[in-house]
């Protein structure tokens, strides 16, 4: 049995993962309007912390700094998000910093990406505090495009990784993966990043990005982080915000449902329909939680493994309340 591992950078784990706090009692500098278009300098590696970032909403604006960055031999990392930000975010902003010249985090709420019934209008917003965070993380920009500029009027290219944007989630968000491939696609374009972060709270989105950059040979180098928990074991995410705290309590089955597939293939067994058997057993008995599904697949084809193998990916979705919460772990034997 070895380790809960994930891409290329660290350690993941079902359950209880590491959950540093965060930086709330940072006092900010001025504020830098959202809209500015002051000429500030980059600042040199060795003084990042605890600047304001500059803020970018023009899109020719980002990508002629880019040019600039990469022609003076930086190197641009990027963590793309729609912000709200949290422990997690902060994680992959922290890693982020340690290999970047130029550390870009994006702040976009994509539109694309959310279906016509889901919460794209009530997503929670709150750039201020955002600014914050990404400053005590040392960011060095923050792009925020409005969504009238990344999709203007007439917009109609899309990128689609067939036979994965289907799967696990894509069953129950038709045209989720197509609104995240390009979206990606375009931050790439215009932060025109050495490196990009994700974490594996998203593993499904990961593992798409992963393919996209292969198959579209695009020239950026993917890390993938694992995913930051509560002390109690729930997977941080914006939406945790929509909880109640019965709510918040009955979700915690979902990451014990992953601590008990972990437990009886540590026990020895390989069998995927009995481990979720005992997952679906256990996640039934919260009755606040309606289960979307739960999955043992093939980490790059995202097929249904009959047997545990080397590795594989065990992924759930369910609803808490109105809250839609996901969550999985990997498995390496
Ligand atoms: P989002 O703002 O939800 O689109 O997430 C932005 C990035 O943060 C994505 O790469 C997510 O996978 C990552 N992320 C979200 N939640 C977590 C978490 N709990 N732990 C690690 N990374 C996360």
């Amino acid at each position: 049995m070895g380790v809960w591992e994930y891409g290329s950078v660290g350690v993941g784990e079902c359950g209880n993962g590491y959950t540093p706090t965060l930086p709330y009692s940072y006092t900010p500098t001025p504020p830098t309007s959202l809209h500015s278009h002051t000429s500030t300098p980059l600042h040199s590696t060795h003084f990042f912390t605890m600047q304001n970032p500059r803020v970018i909403s023009s899109i020719p604006e980002m990508q002629t700094l880019a040019d600039q960055v990469r022609r003076e031999g930086k190197r641009i990392g990027l963590v793309p998000t729609m912000g709200y930000l949290h422990e997690g975010h902060l994680s992959l902003l922290r890693a982020a910093r340690k290999v970047s010249d130029v550390l870009v985090m994006s702040l976009f709420v994509n539109p694309t990406q959310f279906g016509p019934h889901e919460d794209y209008q009530t997503y929670p917003r709150d750039f201020e505090r955002d600014r914050v965070l990404a400053a005590s993380e040392g960011t060095d920009i923050i792009f925020a495009p409005a969504a009238e500029d990344m999709y203007p009027k007439g917009y109609t290219t899309w990128v689609e990784v067939v036979g994965l944007s289907d799967k696990l989630c894509g069953q129950f968000r038709p045209g989720h993966f197509r609104g995240v491939a390009t979206v990606v696609t375009k931050l790439f374009n215009i932060v025109k990043p050495h490196v990009a972060f994700f974490g594996q709270k998203d593993a499904q989105q990961s593992i798409i990005i992963q393919r996209m950059v292969q198959d579209l040979n695009m020239d950026i180098q993917i890390e993938v982080l694992p995913t930051v928990r509560e002390p109690d074991g729930l997977a941080l995410s914006s939406r945790n915000v929509y909880l109640s705290e019965q709510e918040h309590q009955a979700a915690l089955v979902l990451s014990r449902s992953l601590d008990l597939a972990q437990k009886l293939i540590q026990n020895g067994e390989r069998s995927t329909a009995v481990i979720l058997s005992k997952m679906r057993e256990l996640i039934a008995q919260e009755p606040l939680v309606a289960l979307e599904y739960v999955a043992i697949t093939d980490l790059t084809t995202l097929e249904d493994l009959k047997e545990i193998s080397a590795r594989a990916l065990i992924a759930l979705a369910a609803k808490v309340g109105k809250t839609r919460l996901i969550d999985n772990c990997i498995v390496s034997l």
